[in-house]
């Protein structure tokens, strides 16, 4: 038997998917220059994906077919030796379709595998958002702004293959630099990328992430019911209506608070997500009519509270809100938990304008493309300068 080797690719749904393909495909036409077989696919239950859901691609490459075949038995891998986290806030973990609840995004990962994530926040800041392994794995950040384009757009701005040069860094025996560098020309038809693999390659540092070390929290999970544990029939439990609101500083009681299913919670499922200036909205609604999920909490006093369990970061608040900056999109990573800002501006209406303001001092560092429509263009030299190695 030879050797297999896995690597998942956890991107965000549309917005990264072609970023994500691409870095699947390379991977294994890379191994190919060195002989080995493998095979890149999407995990067909993230199909249809959404709009920023956490979903999942793989690399699957051995030494010889037999041991592809052998290791392709089970269609997902048991474990994989690297994971490629393409947008930081996803170490907060992965909620693939509801199908088993939060995921810690290292959950597959060897022990002594790598875990390698784009990004701009320190290991520190990383470490504190991924949940604990009982066994030591790697962490290599790649510095830079997490990459993010429209609607099924790809932005060329060489995340794909400094990735590529890290993992040629991290797995060695996986492909050297000089395949997958032959890999990229032949892809791609482009010296400046295989130049800023390169750079990926020199730069490439980890450190070892102990099992004391990360997210203590137990991931919130459900055991859906197995086959035979159904009932004859099908019965689809209906949510209730929803009940009315209660205002923890006066407990004054109304508005409406919709009860969502118990189920379908959200927490890492958006990249942003919306803080809302209470002291400036002027109650129009056209949040809470355009919200595609129906997140907005109607508060007794007629404003709106955008419920965090359901909001799945589209931006179409921001978007739609007539008061200049009442409502900013804000990097999820600035959050720990899902607690209702309409409650802390009730509780100290001057702390929460600190804790506003605090949050939303840098609101254009992350975008999917929804509202900074030129940030592409924007961010080309930052690109370049990357790529020359400067
Ligand atoms: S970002 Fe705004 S509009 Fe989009 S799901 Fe969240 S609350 Fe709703
Ligand atoms: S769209 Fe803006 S102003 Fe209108 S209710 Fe929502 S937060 Fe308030």
């Amino acid at each position: 038997m030879g050797r297999l080797f896995a690597i998942e690719i956890i991107y965000r749904g549309i917005f990264q998917k072609t970023l994500a393909t691409r870095i699947q495909r390379a991977i294994v036409l890379a191994a190919h220059n060195e002989g080995k077989v493998g095979i890149s696919f999407g995990r067909y239950g993230d199909s249809p994906e959404r709009n920023g859901i956490p979903a999942k691609g793989f690399a699957i490459v051995a030494t010889d077919p037999t041991t592809l075949e052998e290791g392709m038995a089970k269609y997902e891998p048991k474990e994989v030796d690297i994971t490629i986290c393409v947008d930081d806030t996803l170490c907060k973990g992965v909620e693939s379709w509801a199908w088993y609840g939060l995921q810690p995004v290292n959950r597959l990962l060897k022990p002594g595998g790598t875990l390698i994530v784009t990004s701009r926040e320190t290991p520190e800041t990383i470490i504190a958002m991924t949940h604990r392994k009982e066994t030591p794995y790697n962490l290599s950040i790649i510095k830079g702004t997490v990459s993010f384009s429209g609607l099924w757009v790809y932005k060329d701005d060489h995340t794909d293959v400094r990735i590529l040069g890290t993992v040629a860094r991290i797995l060695p025996d996986l492909f050297s630099l000089k395949s997958v560098q032959k890999a990229i020309v032949s892809e791609w038809k482009s010296e400046l990328k295989a130049i800023s693999a390169a750079n990926a390659y020199e730069r490439a540092t980890s450190i070892t992430v102990k099992p004391n070390q990360g997210n203590p929290e137990v991931p919130y999970k459900f055991d859906l019911p197995k086959w035979h544990e159904m009932r004859d029939g099908i019965s689809i439990p209906s949510i209730p209506a929803g009940h009315k609101m209660d205002d923890p500083k006066n407990h004054t009681e109304g508005g409406f608070q919709p009860d969502r299913n118990p189920t379908f919670l959200k927490f890492s499922t958006r990249t942003m997500r919306p803080v809302v200036n209470f002291d400036t909205c002027i109650k129009c609604t056209l949040c809470w009519l355009q919200c595609p999920d129906s997140c907005f909490d109607v508060t007794p006093e007629g404003l709106y509270d955008a419920n965090m369990k359901a909001c799945c970061g589209c931006g179409v608040c921001e978007a739609v809100c007539p008061v200049k900056n009442c409502v900013t999109m804000v990097n999820e990573a600035e959050f720990k938990d899902n607690s209702s800002q309409w409650e802390s501006w009730r509780q100290d209406k001057d702390g929460y304008k600190v804790w506003l303001e605090e949050k939303i001092k840098n609101p254009a560092e992350r975008s999917h493309g929804f509202r900074y429509r030129g940030q592409y263009e924007e961010q080309i030299p930052e690109m370049l300068e990357i790529a020359s190695g400067k």
